[in-house]
């Protein structure tokens, strides 16, 4: 160590102590707790693997933003924790606000559909939305709304460490790929959410109203199909 450098540390060392004496400190603890408290600290053990569990108790009963003010239930998510495939739709509608599951209603009767067209179950993949309760009239979630519900999104994503994500509808897509790209254009190929291949695809309820559109759901569920086989 330099004179420079042990100068600096002095000075630093004293201005440590003279904040501890400001605080009313006038001693330091040397017992064999606080040396074991000190060596944790500076050891820390592997870091704290994310679980649904967590996610779900820290969001709690959640005030977050408006949209708790209407809602009947909250809809955290369904299906396998340990889902290959995560599917995420936009915001609860009626039946799931009202049944506190997610896509139960109508869009979710097609959507069990598209899943067992990919030779899958709902109970083996996980289903979730971008927000968590349902947005009055069944409208689209405002900006400072997502903001507020996506670290829950995103820490359920962690969790379940998915090997891919299909994103349901434009509001999906555009928050998991921060884009404002229209969902026509996104859809038909993969993306990477967090090293997660990503595909967006149309949203059932918007297949409810443009069948004409199923075709192109159907091409999208076969790529991904393929992948999963892989
Ligand atoms: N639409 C969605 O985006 N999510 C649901 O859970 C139901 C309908």
């Amino acid at each position: 160590m330099n004179r420079e450098h042990l100068l600096q540390t002095i000075d630093e060392i004293s201005h440590t102590l003279r904040f501890l004496n400001e605080i009313g400190c006038d001693g330091f603890d040397c017992s064999q707790k606080s040396l074991q408290a000190l060596d944790a600290w500076a050891h820390p053990g592997p870091p704290v693997t994310e679980t649904l569990g967590a996610v779900r108790e820290d969001l709690g009963d959640c005030r977050r933003c408006r949209l708790a003010g209407g809602r009947k239930n909250i809809v955290f998510g369904s299906g396998s924790s340990k889902a290959s495939l995560v599917f995420v739709g936009e915001g609860p509608g009626y039946e799931e606000d009202r049944q506190g599951e997610p896509f139960v209603g109508a869009a979710g009767r097609l959507l069990t559909k598209i899943i067992e067209a990919i030779k899958l179950t709902r109970p083996q993949v996980y289903i979730c939305n971008v927000v968590k309760c349902r947005p009055p009239d069944n409208r689209n979630p405002e900006s400072d709304e997502i903001k507020a519900c996506l670290p829950f999104l995103e820490r359920q994503l962690e969790a379940i460490k998915p090997r891919f994500i299909c994103a349901l509808g434009s509001v999906a897509a555009r928050t998991l790929l921060d884009t404002t790209d229209p969902i026509s254009r996104l859809r038909g190929r993969f993306h990477t959410y967090k090293g997660i291949r990503l595909m967006p695809t149309y949203h059932p309820a918007f297949l409810l109203r443009n069948p004409q559109r199923k075709r192109d759901v159907w091409e999208d569920m076969k790529m991904l199909m393929a992948e999963l086989e892989k």
